[in-house]
């Protein structure tokens, strides 16, 4: 049995400044306050020193680290996310590859979490194929790309029988023409998949069409997100304004140093609107090196594109939560519940996301300004 001593336990709904956690076989077995708990003489034991321990971040939505795609290398960019914290990662795949590409990255990244480097890859979260990436500006920028005519059974049925119980996620546009049959064919496919709405200008009545199936989280929120003018001055509702209204339906948020992505007053106005209960913080790490466009001087947590459009970010779940805690005087129980126990339960896995007994053993040591110290995977120490 392994005993962090001096630990300040971050749980779902209280802090414990001076504790000790019990960790066997991967789970954690207990815990307790220093005062009144006798470590066990044939213990082996780590003094976190007064350091946080909280659960290991749960990264749903990151196509990239360290400056790599995980479609194209996996090897040092999954590892990297560990490094940063994050126990349980979902590479996501985003809407503009090929079919062909799209079963070659889903195989190869289904191998390698197969592997040691791999472990803490928790399945797949598909930002994609059927999206309404065209709307705004991006209109003439998408019309070229791939799955923007018809939904057809024959173009998706392979993805679907491939991913298998691997893919945790779709994000779809649900105003797209075919969409239900295909939500039907992926449900079929793994009856426990959630569905995202994203990159889509759908009315809310299309929304919750889904809801039914499945449908419960709303990617990035507020961000690449539509916005509908039914009459001109007054305001449309549309994407965010149906996930602020659905209490059920997670918001994901991209929460970067500055608040580009999400404004802070919007991070604060969406944290009185869904509550913690109902965000997810992402990083939506990707790999972009176009130049700076003007007025994003000195900005180095996000990349832009050739276009000088915003295209992902560079950070890490640490980054995020510390960023949160920022913007919006959110504590470390209710930033660790956005950035682990929400994520978790979000895509259904009920076996992390908190600090409780019987729980895997999936930590994050760090210190009082969210840098990381030390992570455990299943109850093991990883190597920094
Ligand atoms: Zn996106």
């Amino acid at each position: 049995m392994l005993a962090i001593t001096h630990a300040d336990l971050i749980m779902l709904d209280q802090r414990i400044p001076d504790a000790v956690l019990f960790i066997d076989d991967g789970r954690i077995k207990g815990w307790g306050e220093h005062w009144n708990t006798e470590v066990p003489k044939d213990c082996e034991v780590i003094d976190a020193g007064g350091l946080y321990v909280g659960p290991g971040f749960v990264d749903i939505h990151c196509h990239a680290s360290n400056g790599v795609r995980f479609k194209h290398d996996p090897t040092v960019s999954v590892p990297n996310t560990l490094k940063h914290g994050t126990t349980t990662l979902l590479p996501t795949l985003a809407y503009a590859d090929t079919k062909e590409f799209y079963l070659y990255a889903i195989k190869m990244l289904m191998d390698f979490s197969k592997t040691p480097e791999g472990a803490n890859i928790g399945g797949i979260y598909m930002e994609g194929p059927y999206l309404n990436a065209g709307f705004g500006s991006n209109k003439a920028k998408t019309a070229a790309l791939p799955w923007t005519t018809g939904i057809r059974k024959e173009d998706y049925q392979d993805l679907i029988d491939l991913l298998g119980d691997f893919v945790r996620v779709w994000a779809v546009a649900p105003e797209r023409e075919g969409i239900l049959e295909f939500v039907k064919d992926a449900k079929k496919g793994n009856p426990n998949v959630r569905f995202a709405v994203g990159h889509s200008e759908a009315t809310p009545e299309q929304i919750e069409a889904l809801i039914p199936y499945g449908l419960c989280i709303g990617t990035h929120h507020t961000n690449a997100t539509g916005t509908i003018v039914k009459y001109p001055e007054c305001r449309g509702v549309c994407v965010d304004e149906c996930v602020n209204y659905n209490s059920n339906i997670y918001a994901e948020l991209i929460v970067d140093k500055r608040g580009i992505h999400v404004d802070p007053y919007m991070l604060r106005l969406v944290r009185k609107i869904k509550g913690d209960e109902r965000i997810i913080l992402i990083t939506d790490g990707s790999y972009n090196p176009g130049p700076t466009p003007p007025g994003y001087e000195g900005v180095d947590d996000i990349w832009f594109d050739n276009e000088g459009e915003i295209g992902g970010t560079k950070l890490t779940s640490d980054l995020v939560c510390r960023n949160m805690m920022k913007h919006t005087g959110a504590g470390f129980p209710e930033a660790f519940r956005m950035a682990s126990y929400n994520p978790a339960t979000a895509v259904g896995f009920t076996d992390r996301g908190e600090i409780a007994v019987g729980k895997r053993a999936d930590l994050v040591m760090i210190d009082d300004k969210v840098n990381v110290q030390a992570v455990f995977l299943n109850g093991k120490l990883q190597k920094s």
